[in-house]
């Protein structure tokens, strides 16, 4: 690895690695992130009501995700878009925990509500807009459980990496990075999945690397064969948006799956999982 390209990182000390096989595994609930185990957390975009929350929990446990998402506060571009059921939403996600025993992830905005979605969640998500809002990292950072922090949307891999170090400086090493797909010139997907920075970062940084399809696609027929590409990649997991009925989503329906359409995702990324696991987490260390 050349030393001259490494330098770009190098704001990040707590977030490379310092030898090749050093990594952190994030642990929520049973579920361990970082290990032997693609790591598939799935639901709604945004929890909507009772009904959809449990119907869309039981089924995606059934189908073998091991993580429930769902956003309670939502960070909308316009603000007349629904915007999360706040600490309702929060209620609904612990109760579908209570009923399928799937740990949940859910994001936080703001530093203030980060102690309550923390009483409620196992892994606190930080969303795209809000990867550098510093005040936000700390607060999250301090209640202690694990971070999903992802990857701005006009964020480099440097500038990922520096903010996962601002989590772990204030005593929280238990970060999850997440590539979401960054803006470009195209418009044929909602954003451009950078899967060269699945990559880069699993050959860097020591910590977990999951991907998230959905919104890097835009676009539901999409999601599967970027998912596959991702654990082709040697992403530790992905995050991903299923619904009901996903053309009545009060958010992200165009990207959700329908139950149909996540089962047989999941069936098809099955044998790519086991290659993964037999071949030590990480398709490219085969020789
Ligand atoms: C989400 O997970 O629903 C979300 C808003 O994601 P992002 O922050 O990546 O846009
Ligand atoms: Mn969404």
């Amino acid at each position: 690895m050349g030393s001259d390209w490494i330098e770009q990182f190098a704001d990040a000390p707590d977030v490379l690695k310092t030898q090749p096989d050093q990594k952190t595994v994030v642990r929520a609930g049973d579920v361990a992130i970082g290990g032997r185990e693609f790591v598939t957390m799935a639901g709604p975009c945004s929890v909507e009501t009772e009904r959809q929350l449990m119907e869309t929990a039981g089924f995606v446990a059934r189908a073998g995700a091991r993580m429930l998402r769902g956003g309670a506060f939502k960070p909308r571009t316009s603000p007349y878009a629904f915007q999360g059921l706040g600490l309702d939403g929060l209620k609904l996600l612990a109760k579908a925990r209570a009923a399928t025993g799937l740990a949940i992830v859910t994001e936080v905005m703001t530093a203030a509500d980060a102690p309550m979605v923390a009483e409620y969640a196992d892994i606190l998500q930080i969303g795209s807009r809000s990867m550098e809002n510093y005040a936000l990292l700390e607060a999250a950072a301090r209640t202690g459980r694990p971070i999903l922090l992802k990857r701005g949307m006009v964020a480099s891999v440097a500038d990922l990496m520096r903010s996962a170090q601002c989590v772990i400086s204030y005593g929280n090493p238990n970060v999850i990075l997440c590539e979401r797909g960054i803006r470009t010139f195209e418009t044929a997907t909602r954003n451009t999945f950078d899967v060269a920075a699945i990559v880069v970062l699993k050959e860097i940084a020591r910590l977990p690397v999951i991907a998230d399809p959905s919104h890097a696609a835009g676009r539901r027929e999409l999601v599967p064969a970027l998912a596959r590409s991702a654990v082709a990649a040697g992403a530790d997991g992905q995050v991903v948006e299923v619904h009901p009925h996903p053309d009545e989503a009060w958010s992200d329906g165009e990207q959700s799956l329908t139950f149909a359409a996540f089962e047989a995702m999941m069936t098809d990324l099955a044998p790519w999982c086991e290659l993964r696991a037999q071949r030590g987490c990480a398709l490219e260390t085969v020789a």
